[in-house]
């Protein structure tokens, strides 16, 4: 039985998981990918943490994985299917290759963040690997002196378009309003860049080629007409979904499947806590993530005492 479970192994997981070690907790931590990091080994530099201006997301990841490591905390790679809460304690099910194993806990954190949403349109699934992206700075070499189109209007769509006009001969921002979600940083550094031209109040209503990205069908809903853009590559960012689907029968999630909590990320499940993207909040960056990772296993801490200590429970 450990004294704590947490599943992910973002900043926000790795954050929890430090603050376990110090809190002298029999902490184990599972992570669906073999590498630690999270979303955050996919950003080409990271500039708003505080004290590392400019670093290199995946850097940054391998750093937090370091730390993780240094203070002893035990990893391992298994993709969760459930959490059954035996009410003192809850058993995490996890499949282990084809064999599916239960890790007992007195107390999880939830910590599986989100991934990117998909556009849904024709030709995305066919062509995705095949000229169709959801990472710029995983992919964004591929099309060196190229033509591209990002398609979003967030802060992930244009750190994209920035990143990506340094690479590729053009860039389109193609955006379905006429103002950018981005931040105001954002917004001005991608106006700076010669090589991109925002298309506004546009949509994406298919990605075609035969085999690899030739074209995009996009929609000018102002003047309701069609047209075609000749790409190379598209990136999709288009927002994010939570990692909740395996939890959602155990804590209460919001309409779009963000598990509730505060910043105690404390759950509707006595016990089962959560920490960074999943949750219900206002700004999902780095930097919170891992003062939600702390600030979870504090509400552990206070769970456990609650219990007069651990022998109690
Ligand atoms: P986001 O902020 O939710 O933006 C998604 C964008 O995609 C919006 O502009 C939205 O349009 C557009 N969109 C959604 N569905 C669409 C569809 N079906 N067709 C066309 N466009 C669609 O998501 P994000 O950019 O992935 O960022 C996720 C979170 O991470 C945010 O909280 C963001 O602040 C954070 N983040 C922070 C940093 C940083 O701190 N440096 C970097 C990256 C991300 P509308 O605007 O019309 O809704």
């Amino acid at each position: 039985m450990y004294d704590l479970v947490i599943i992910g192994s973002g900043p926000a997981g790795l954050s929890a998981a430090i603050y376990a070690k110090r809190a002298g907790f029999e902490v184990l931590v599972l992570e669906k990918n073999p590498m630690s990091g999270g979303q955050v080994l996919n950003t080409d530099a990271v500039d708003n943490y505080l004290g590392l201006p400019g670093m290199n997301g995946f850097e940054m990841g391998m750093k937090f994985r370091q730390h993780a490591d240094e203070a002893g905390v035990v990893f391992e790679s298994a993709q969760v299917s459930r959490i059954v809460d035996h009410g003192t304690h809850k058993s995490v099910a996890a499949m282990l290759g084809k064999e599916e194993k239960e890790y007992d806990a007195r107390a999880v954190v939830i910590a599986t963040g989100a991934s990117h949403a998909l556009l849904q349109v024709p030709g995305e699934d066919a062509l995705t690997g095949h000229g169709v992206s959801y990472c710029a700075t995983c992919d964004g070499a591929f099309f060196r002196g190229k033509k591209t189109a990002v398609v979003g209007g967030g802060d992930v769509a244009v750190e994209d378009a920035i990143f990506l006009a340094r690479i590729c001969e053009k860039v389109y921002l193609i955006h379905r309003r006429d103002s950018l979600r981005a931040a105001k940083i954002l917004q001005d550094a991608l106006l700076r860049c010669p090589n991109v031209e925002v298309l506004w109040d546009s949509v994406v209503e298919e990605i075609c080629g035969t085999g690899q990205v030739e074209s995009l069908r996009i929609r000018r809903l102002k003047e309701n007409a069609s047209e075609t853009l000749q790409v190379d590559g598209v990136f999709i960012a288009v927002g994010l979904h939570p990692n909740t689907q395996a939890f959602r029968n155990v804590t209460k999630c919001d309409k779009s499947g963000y598990i509730i909590a505060g910043e105690d990320g404390v759950t509707s499940a006595p016990g089962i806590f959560v920490a960074g993207d999943a949750r219900t909040k206002q700004l999902r960056q780095i930097i919170t993530a891992v003062s939600d990772g702390a600030n979870a296993v504090t509400s552990v801490e206070k769970y456990f005492n609650n219990f007069n200590k651990f022998d109690n429970i």
